[in-house]
């Protein structure tokens, strides 16, 4: 091993010492592009930003260079609840591993200190309040470190969406440690997050890596909200016995929707800021041990949660800004196997956010331009969920991504889940010659009275009640004919005045719609039930049209498990969940369902063909092969179920 950090070794010796370190300790076969400039960055010493969306495989960055150069690295973590999860599956797989913060006993500080001056950690967790006590910095300045991990990095920005001010001190870390490489890692995207980290933690001239911001594994399915509680629960009924949670913006809301499912039959729990202490951390254990799978829940909930075989995430109102819901859907499939994200909305959750910044920035004397943007981000994510646009491709280029397929085959729009209003020309005419015709000079309330034919006295008094257009769409009810008006402004084919009493106007593509140069295109909110086009069934259908019809993207994102090899999964799933109450660790830091499904297909016979199981490396054989040989082996004596 070439200790001396200056002069880097040859990339072919890394790759090599690399291979051996990814087979052996994670079970892994190849690195993701990314984290293979990442640690080549890391192995060459260079100070490093790498930007993936969650799930994108972070953590391998740090973790794999120790175990290459044998030197330790620091991991500076803000959650205490994540640096434990990480250190326990750490632990599994053989991986010296351990943590510094403030809920540790003495005795366990005192190993882990012994553990650092005995040479013997590769990794070493520590929350940023520790690191600046007293003496700890000097005291870490003894060893030969090889690199700084900043986890979250964007906690560093206040332009970021959770903004730690302890986080400012890591400026100090990159004084005193002028020779060691920094590398910070984040999934926040935006461009003005990502000079805040490098310039605030005096990263120089640092190996930029943004990864992907699509998960192709995901089906995103946005509604309008009719009824909460009925939506919610066939979604779930979609993934039975999965983990799911339901994101509400109340905690009133949490609760009554919480009741609402259990009169459904379905088990969940609501949890929130305003719950005692002991029974939001019994919660998050339950939902961790797999012992509860369906939890209501306001922002609060998922901070810290790491379960990886989340396969659904339902807003059942609509989140404030596309970051947060790309951070809150972000939470489902971490596996990288299929899951879905529902998105029910109504207009007036836009409505009461407003009123919710408004109502803060007199409280916390915000500045003008800090509410403006607030209130930008809120029109954005209103805009997403109204207009029927592929949602991969509209949360990429949010991103500022190109998105490289013309149907996604795995969300409501490119599914066809949208029915397309089959008179949406003659509609649409209808409503721009309402808007003619009233002067351009009133919001859609009024204009909406108008063509539903309103008795009221403003209609009268402006003798509105005698235009041609007057009731010619009484037949459609008020919400659907707001919502068709606000398809067409996303569509640019009419506009809405800024200000308080905004008005409608006509645009340039109004006209060509009202001359009829132009077909116009609206599609029928959901008022029913959507069809059922599982995760599941998309996967059936994918399998039995051999994926054609979609492309390679959602092949990509199916992993057609057959009903015996599904039951089979489910028997080890039972397994896992024994083990890892024996060891009180959580299910998944045993093995991930990724690895359970690939069991699962392939059935390996002995040891040697377990190992060519991704996420089985030599320690995890070791603690686990045997009791899963002897299920594969139970499962395969029994008469096969359906088969494929
Ligand atoms: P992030 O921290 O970016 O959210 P994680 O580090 O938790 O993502 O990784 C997400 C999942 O991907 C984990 O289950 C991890 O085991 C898996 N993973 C990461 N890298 C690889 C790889 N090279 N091959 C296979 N699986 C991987
Ligand atoms: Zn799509």
């Amino acid at each position: 091993m070439a200790a001396d950090p200056d002069v880097p070794p040859a990339r072919d010796a890394h790759d090599a010492a690399l291979g051996e370190v990814l087979a052996r300790t994670f079970g892994f076969t190849s690195l993701r592009p990314l984290q293979r400039e990442a640690i080549h960055a890391a192995l060459d010493g260079r100070d490093a930003l790498v930007v993936m969306p969650t799930g994108g495989g972070k953590s391998l960055c740090y973790q794999v260079p120790p175990l290459v150069t044998g030197r330790l690295a620091i991991v500076v973590s803000p959650l205490i609840a994540l640096m434990q999860d990480q250190v326990e599956g750490l632990r599994l797989l053989g991986y010296p591993a351990a943590a510094l913060h403030g809920n540790l006993a003495a005795a366990e500080r005192e190993a882990t200190r012994r553990a650092v001056e005995g040479g013997a950690l590769r990794l070493l967790f520590v929350s940023p309040e520790r690191l600046f006590q007293d003496g700890f910095l000097a005291w870490l300045a003894r060893f030969p470190l090889g690199a700084f991990a900043i986890d979250e990095a964007h906690c560093i920005s206040q332009w970021g969406h959770d903004f730690r001010p302890e986080y400012r001190r890591l400026a100090e870390l990159r004084e005193r440690f002028p020779a060691v490489p920094f590398h910070a890692f984040t999934a926040t995207a935006t461009p003005r997050v990502r000079e805040d980290i490098a310039q605030q933690l005096g990263l120089r001239e640092p190996v930029e890596l943004v990864g992907t911001f699509d998960r192709p594994n995901l089906t995103y399915r946005v509604q309008q909200r009719y009824d909460r509680a009925e939506q919610a629960a066939q979604a779930i009924g979609r993934h039975p016995g999965a983990a799911s949670i339901v994101y509400c913006i109340a905690r009133k809301d949490t609760e009554s929707l919480t009741e609402e499912l259990r009169a459904r039959g379905i088990a969940a729990a609501a949890y929130h800021a305003g719950l005692e202490a002991g029974t939001r951390t019994q919660l998050v254990e339950d939902f961790r041990a797999e012992r509860l799978d369906v939890v209501v829940a306001t922002v609060a909930f998922g901070m810290g949660i790491d379960r990886s075989d989340v396969r659904l995430v339902v807003h059942a109102g609509l989140p404030k800004s596309i970051e947060q819901y790309q951070q809150e859907t972000g939470r489902a499939g971490r596996d990288g196997l299929p899951a879905e994200c529902l998105l029910l909305y109504s207009a007036a959750d836009a409505a009461k956010w407003r009123s919710i910044i408004d109502r803060s920035a007199l409280e916390f004397e915000a500045d003008a331009e800090t509410v403006a943007s607030q209130h930008e981000l809120l029109q954005r994510m209103h805009r997403f969920a109204q207009r029927p646009r592929c949602r991969h491709r509209t949360l990429s280029e949010y991103f500022g991504q190109e998105y490289p397929h013309a149907d996604c085959g795995a969300c409501d729009v490119c599914l066809g889940e949208y029915v397309p209003v089959p008179d949406a020309h003659v509609v649409a005419q209808k409503i721009l010659s309402a808007v003619a015709r009233t002067g351009q000079r009133f919001g859609s309330k009024h204009v909406i009275d108008v063509l539903r034919g309103s008795q009221g006295a403003k209609i009268k008094e402006r003798g509105h009640d005698r235009l041609s257009v007057f009731g010619l769409l009484a037949a459609v009810d008020v919400q659907r004919l707001g919502n068709y008006i606000d398809q067409l402004v996303d569509a640019g084919d009419l506009e809405r005045s800024e200000g308080e009493y905004p008005v409608l106007v006509l645009t340039k593509g109004s006209h060509e719609i009202l001359r009829g140069t132009r077909e116009a295109v609206l599609v029928a909110p959901h008022v029913a039930p959507p069809p059922p086009t599982s995760t599941s069934t998309r996967r059936d259908r994918d399998r039995d049209q051999g994926a054609g019809r979609r492309g390679a993207r959602a092949a990509a994102a199916s992993s057609a498990l057959s009903d015996d090899d599904r039951a089979l999964f489910e028997r080890l799933r039972v397994l896992r969940r024994g083990l890892a109450s024996e060891l009180g660790v959580p299910p998944y830091l045993v093995f991930s369902d990724a690895t359970l499904e690939e069991l699962a297909r392939l059935r390996p016979a002995n040891e040697a063909a377990m190992l060519q199981v991704k996420g089985i490396g030599q320690r995890k054989l070791e603690s686990f092969g045997a009791a899963f040989l002897a299920a594969l082996r139970a499962h395969g004596a029994e008469p096969a179920l359906g088969g494929d």
